[in-house]
């Protein structure tokens, strides 16, 4: 799903008849006239052994699979220690930073990743393209020879709604 795709109630015109005639926003996108579309719950995993101390991996990559859109939903992992990271959404933009004159935007797991009993919600939810990616920077703060990390990006893969059905469609 494109997030252009248009709303399928109201066609993307955003506004429907409510009762006694009244203009409302259309219910089926919350006046945006945007396709919601259909969810199925789907997980990206990332694993990674960060194999020395301090060390800095920039630029890791989940891609997205080519078949559906992905509303990234919340974080949750495991880890053998402490790690910074960074992420970015589908557009490249982080998705956190220290504010001005800051030397480290990177968050430490404990403050940004939960665990499968109390995974860390993405509110807003983040939606990334078919084919998209989830970019990644990390930085080991364990001290330990290797910290084995996993990341799960917990949310839903999204296909755009069916079209209602329109008689002047039909095979007669
Ligand atoms: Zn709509």
């Amino acid at each position: 799903m494109r997030e252009q795709t248009p709303c399928p109630e109201c066609d993307g015109m955003r506004w429907a008849e409510g009762p006694g005639g009244v203009l409302q926003p259309c219910p089926g996108c919350d006046g945006t006239g945007q396709d919601r579309g259909v969810e199925s719950f789907f997980v990206y995993v990332f694993d990674v052994t960060l194999a020395l101390a301090a060390t800095r991996l920039d630029n890791q990559r989940v891609v997205m699979d080519g078949d559906a859109a992905f509303r990234l939903k919340a974080l949750g992992g495991t880890q053998t220690g402490d790690y910074r990271i960074r992420l970015r959404d589908g557009s490249g933009h982080y998705l956190s930073t220290g504010g001005a004159g800051s030397t480290n935007d990177l968050v430490r797991n404990g403050a940004l990743i939960g665990t499968a009993q109390f995974p860390f919600p993405i509110i807003p939810h983040v939606i990334y393209a078919p084919s998209g990616h989830i970019l990644i920077d990390l930085e080991n703060q364990s001290g330990a020879p290797a910290n084995i990390v996993q990341i799960a990006f917990i949310g839903a893969k999204v296909t755009p709604t069916p079209a209602p059905l329109d008689n002047d469609k039909l095979v007669r």
